[in-house]
């Protein structure tokens, strides 16, 4: 059962989800997604200040006056590759299409306005004094748009942080993600004949394989929660016969905070000088983008958490369950058991249920962790700045996570708008328990400072870096 309030926004809602499915725009060019949400707040009386961080799809829109601020964070970029025909549950894309929503960040940017609806109506019905603000985030699946945000102080005034994601599960995030550098490296040779004049050349292709011989060597020296990725995004050309003259990679470097990061770029950059000098080409290295860790806040957990209760979960039709469940056979069950999130207080419970329902149909309460799990958000930049917390909402069937063909098919289901919905309510009820109880506000900033201890934001895009779009 919804709020009664906040029945007459399903339908806005329900449609503004469906238009941003229907339009998957890649990170920093979301202009059709990014213009209705903009339209529909200030239809509802937002106001809307665009471009922000020098974004052209980014914005801020608020309500109210005054303290607190309370920051609700949405997104709406899309994947490539990820394309794929609404409720088809085999893998079949949309002809001429090749984005697809494969994160769910089309229900993501819905639900903060749907929590910054519910909270303002809450806020009139009860007297209560304060701002909320929606922060429209462009490029998190690439590009850190985030980042940006914070790097330029959007989030500075701050007092509280809330988002969610589209999840297979009903739980509270909690721990902290990695901090990610992404960059190009790009080398130039000499191209010349391979047979008739090979002393000639000067083989850029050569320096990009000797340069993933060293990172991969790398590997065995680095601590067990770092990564390193790489793509070969320019290889020379497709002609054995011609020396490659130039030649480009993308790599993606990883640790569990962000001095740790750097300086495991700066050894993966000297892999690239040392194959530049052996292959005698010219290394220039362009830097993409940069995410902090994130800095977990127990006291906003616990509000969340109390949140969710109040909200409960969305209940589901048979009609439902079925359509869930045919989505459910196209993974093994093994699979899904191995999919598992750590910080399920019962996992026993937890894989009960994975056996027995098409989908996740309780609140799973989660163990308070500090853990630095694998994978990045730029969530973690707004971490630093402000205290934040971030509630997954089921929105789909078991099988299939994050990036995955059966998330894009299910992103316009009765399953997935009820979960979007539902969002809006935990994010709304956590926003009004902060105005009721401004103390907890205290708490947390004070919980964030302790985890800093003394540090401060420092963002991993040096200052000449805006946001742009590589394609
Ligand atoms: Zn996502």
């Amino acid at each position: 059962m919804l709020n009664p309030v906040f029945e007459r926004y399903e339908k806005d809602l329900t449609e503004l989800a469906r238009t941003v499915w229907e339009n998957p725009e890649p990170g920093f060019r979301e202009a059709v997604s990014s213009r209705a949400q903009i339209d529909y707040l200030r239809r509802m009386g937002f106001v809307v200040t665009e471009n922000a961080a020098g974004t052209q799809t980014g914005y801020v829109a608020e309500w109210g006056s005054g303290r607190p601020i309370l920051a609700f964070l949405g997104e709406f970029d899309a994947l490539y590759g990820m394309s794929q025909q609404a409720d088809r549950t085999i893998p079949e894309p949309i002809p001429g299409q090749t984005m697809g929503h494969g994160c769910g960040h089309h229900l993501l940017g819905s639900g903060a306005i749907a929590g910054a609806l519910l909270l303002r109506d809450l806020m009139q019905e009860e007297k209560f004094g304060g701002t909320i603000r929606i922060y429209g985030c462009p490029a998190e699946e690439s590009g850190s748009g985030k980042a940006y945000m914070a790097r330029d102080g959007l989030f500075s005034d701050c007092d509280a942080a809330l988002t969610w994601h589209p999840s297979n599960f009903n739980m509270i995030a909690t721990g902290s993600s990695q901090s990610c550098i992404q960059c190009y490296f790009r080398f130039t040779g000499i191209p010349a004949h391979a047979a008739a004049a090979p002393h000639l050349g000067r083989s850029a292709l050569d320096a990009i394989e000797l340069m993933n011989v060293g990172v991969n060597y790398l590997r065995e020296h680095m601590e067990d929660s770092d990564r390193v990725h790489y793509a070969i995004t320019k290889p020379g050309g497709s002609s054995p016969n011609v020396v490659q003259a130039f030649a480009e990679s993308r790599y993606l470097v990883r640790s569990t905070t962000n001095p740790k990061c750097e300086r495991l770029y700066e050894r993966v950059k000297q892999i690239a000088r040392g194959a530049a000098l052996m292959t005698d080409t010219r290394l220039e290295i362009i830097f993409d983008e940069g995410l902090s860790n994130t800095i977990p806040n127990f006291v906003l957990e616990e509000v969340l958490d109390d949140a969710f209760r109040k909200a409960g979960v969305p209940a589901y039709t048979e009609q439902e369950r079925r359509y869930a469940a045919e989505f459910k056979a196209t993974v093994s069950l093994e699979d899904q058991l191995s999919d598992m999130p750590r910080a399920c207080c019962e996992p026993e419970r937890l894989s009960q249920n994975i056996r027995t329902s098409e989908l996740c149909d309780y609140y799973i309460e989660t163990k308070r962790s500090d853990v630095c799990e694998m994978g990045s958000t730029d969530v973690g930049d707004v971490s630093w700045v402000v205290p934040t917390c971030t509630a997954n909402l089921n929105c789909f069937s078991y099988g299939g996570g994050a990036h995955s063909w059966q998330w894009v098919a299910q992103g316009i289901s009765d399953i997935a708008m009820k979960g979007m919905l539902k969002a809006g309510e935990v994010l709304a009820y956590a926003g009004l328990t902060l105005l009721r109880h401004p103390e907890l506000l205290e708490k947390a900033r004070r919980e964030l400072n302790r985890r800093l201890n003394g540090e401060t934001y420092k963002c991993l895009i040096p200052e000449e870096v805006q946001p742009h779009y590589y394609d």
